[in-house]
């Protein structure tokens, strides 16, 4: 039997009405003569209401716990679509992690997938089951506990099970019908792609477009998954949505393909760190030690009057996610505790936003830095931070200016036309 991958995201599974809607989409594909393995999160704000609990009750939880309690919202919608699907007349049945069993690393609420038998699903669609519905964002670590995979780790277990099970397609349903030029909330002149190459889509993810979780992109280029993001709201069929694929596959492509921001930032500014070879080191070595997610860092002159140690010291910026900034700030006043660095203080800047433009076409393209400066001074906006790469340039500015930045940022580059 050829074998399909659909998995619905939170709002796609929010109440009973709209598993009904997502199990006729799955009853569409079993009458096609497909077997069908469904991936699903839990309803759309339990995940939130799950960690919000979890933090109420212990602010430095034990990771343990913590995925044990937030793993359960997708427990409720994998029971729920199999009951659905069964009153539909479409035989189906329900897996938890554990049940699978989704053997994972044991980094509890990041975990990675070390492998997926198949056997007992296999089994089921043997004994003549046509759909099985599997909890998303979940596994069993090797001390035998319930682990998950991150926020938006359903997308991840969709394209994990597609390469497991060699599924001719994985869909994901969501509440917008493609991945866009940029998110389509921001402004109504996103445009929606007809593909998109892998190593972009990989870019966007990471540099905070959320429609995929970062992880499922890998998984999916490095197994040859088919991944195709669609609206679980809209009528749909074999062309609707965006196919995420090889780069060969993609006719057209301009030097910029999409628009990508991110609200979790902070910036961090070491005032007068001595400026010495091994000081770079002495700094990032314990931020990394105690999990700190470094993203971009600059080094310049001090703000402070330099003159007074002239070429001695140097200020370090860097930016980590916003909840990190007091984990950060405790490794470095420890660290200059020990004596191994010294700085005047310490600036944490919370109101940041990262802003970044991704595109293959930059490789072989000069000048698109200056295109994107000139877009942001056009509209006054300051750059406090810059980071490149290969494929995309990053800048970390105000973040109540980020929505005005992507939109003339997307404007710039002149994504609106196809
Ligand atoms: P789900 O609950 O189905 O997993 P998510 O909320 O995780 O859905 O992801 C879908 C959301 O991703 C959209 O509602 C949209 O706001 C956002 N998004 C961000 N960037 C993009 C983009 N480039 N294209 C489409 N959607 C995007
Ligand atoms: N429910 C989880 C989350 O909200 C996983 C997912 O939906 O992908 O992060
Ligand atoms: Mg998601």
């Amino acid at each position: 039997m050829p074998l399909l991958v659909m998995k619905f995201g939170g709002t796609s599974v929010a109440d009973l009405e709209r598993i009904g809607n997502a199990a006729q989409k799955v009853q569409r594909e079993v009458e096609r003569g497909y077997d069908v393995i469904v991936i699903v999160s839990a309803m759309s704000g339990r995940t939130n209401e799950l960690v919000g609990w979890v933090e109420q009750t212990s602010p430095l939880f034990d990771a343990r716990e913590y995925d044990a309690v937030v793993s359960s919202g997708e427990n409720v919608t994998a029971g729920l679509m199999a009951l659905t699907l069964q009153e539909m007349g479409v035989p189906a049945r329900s897996w938890q992690g554990w049940q699978v069993p989704i053997n994972t690393t044991d980094a509890h609420s990041a975990a990675r997938f070390v492998d997926i038998p198949r056997d007992n699903i296999d089994r089921k669609f043997q004994e003549g089951f046509k759909v099985a519905v599997v909890a998303g964002f979940q596994g069993l670590g090797p001390d035998g506990r319930i682990t998950t995979l991150g926020r938006g780790g359903s997308d991840t277990t969709a394209v994990a099970f597609a390469a497991a099970f060699e599924a001719e397609r994985c869909d994901i349903y969501t509440d917008v019908d493609g991945i866009y030029t940029t998110d389509p909330r921001i402004t109504s002149k996103a445009r929606k792609l007809e593909k998109i190459a892998f190593e972009e889509m990989l870019e966007l993810a990471s540099l905070g477009a959320k429609v995929l979780q970062t992880r499922s992109v890998e998984l999916a280029m490095r197994y040859k998954v088919r991944l195709r993001v669609l609206s679980s709201f809209e009528d749909t069929d074999e062309n609707s949505g965006t196919l995420v694929c090889d780069e060969d596959e993609i006719m057209e492509s301009k030097v910029v393909n999409g628009v990508a921001y991110s609200r979790e930032e902070a910036k961090i500014t070491l005032v007068t760190v001595e400026d010495r070879p091994g000081i770079s080191a002495a700094i990032f070595a314990p931020l990394a030690e105690a999990g700190v997610n470094v993203d971009m860092i600059v080094q310049n002159i001090s703000e402070k009057d330099y003159e007074d140690h002239p070429g001695s010291v140097t200020d370090m910026t860097f930016s980590v996610p916003i909840n990190q900034v007091e984990r950060a700030r405790k490794v470095m006043e420890e660290a200059r505790a020990a004596g191994t660095i010294s700085y005047e203080e310490l600036i944490a800047d919370t109101e940041v936003a990262k802003v970044s433009v991704v595109g293959i076409g930059m490789r072989s393209a000069t000048g698109v830095a200056a295109r994107m400066f000139k877009a942001l001074a056009d509209e006054n906006i300051n750059i406090k931070v810059i980071a490149t790469s290969e494929i995309k340039i990053s800048v970390l500015i105000d973040r109540k200016y980020m929505e005005l930045a992507v939109q003339a940022l997307h404007d710039a580059f002149g994504l609106e036309m196809a």
